[in-house]
């Protein structure tokens, strides 16, 4: 089973994908991660950042691995022709140069077929930007998690003083937070948009337990009722379609 969870920046994604791939016993892959890693490669190798061919050759060359430590189900460290670039892709550099790397169709296409390869081994959580629409449009489970623009904002400060890592200045967090989700949602290929079978979870005013507990029903309402699961989606979704 794939469970797909698309959405902006800063929506939770990432602690969402990894507590659900925990309660389900699912592997996880974060996509985003793969973009980072190549704009890391790029800025490494001094490669111009609109120079779709070089990029793409960076995506399709330089082998990205998720390694994992000894007894635990979820990956630790992030690795890019084997530099260890867990830290260094989490930085305000990476957050900007990632938005144009991300857009080139040559780079999308190498990534997009290794996230194929990678999803179909198993049962997975996938979380990105295209992941319902692009990716894997027929997986069984497809979350579009957002939050209002501050919130996300909040939350990303919160999580870089923790980690050590990023900006920690509210206003510069915010400025990127919608520089980004311009840039993804308005990019030629495979913006930013929720998948038309997607559910819709707003987690401003949801607490993230609240969240996870949701995707973790529906995909075993899936599992066990698919009719049922199409019911449940409807009662559980933020923002009913018209
Ligand atoms: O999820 P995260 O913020 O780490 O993603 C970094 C960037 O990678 C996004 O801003 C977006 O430009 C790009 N991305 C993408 N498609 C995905 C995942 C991430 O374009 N599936």
């Amino acid at each position: 089973m794939i469970i797909a969870i698309d959405g902006p920046s800063g929506a939770g994604k990432s602690t969402v994908a990894r507590a659900v791939a925990k309660e389900l016993n699912f592997a996880s892959l974060d996509t985003g991660a793969m973009y980072r890693a190549v704009a890391w490669q790029a800025l490494e190798n001094g490669v111009d950042l609109h120079d779709g061919e070089a990029l793409g050759e960076i995506a399709r060359t330089y082998p990205i691995e998720f390694r994992h430590f000894e007894g635990e189900p979820l990956p630790r460290q992030v690795l890019i022709a084997e530099s260890d670039v867990t830290d260094a892709i989490r930085t305000l550099a990476i957050d900007k140069a990632v938005s144009p790397v991300s857009a080139e169709p040559l780079v999308r296409e190498a990534l997009v077929e290794q996230q194929r390869r990678i999803g179909h081994a198993g049962d997975y959580v996938v979380e990105g930007r295209d992941i319902g629409t692009v990716v894997f449009p027929d997986a069984e489970v497809k979350v579009f998690l957002t939050a209002s623009d501050e919130e996300r904002a909040h939350r990303r400060v919160r999580q870089n003083a923790e980690r050590g890592i990023g900006s920690t200045d509210y206003d510069e967090v915010l400025a990127d937070i919608r520089r980004r989700d311009d840039y993804d949602s308005s990019r030629a290929t495979s913006p930013l948009r929720p998948a038309e079978d997607a559910v819709i979870l707003d987690s401003t005013d949801m607490p993230i337990e609240e969240v996870i507990a949701k995707i973790c029903l529906l995909a075993r309402e899936k599992r066990s009722s698919p009719a049922g699961a199409d019911a449940l989606k409807k009662t559980i979704s933020s923002q009913k379609k018209a």
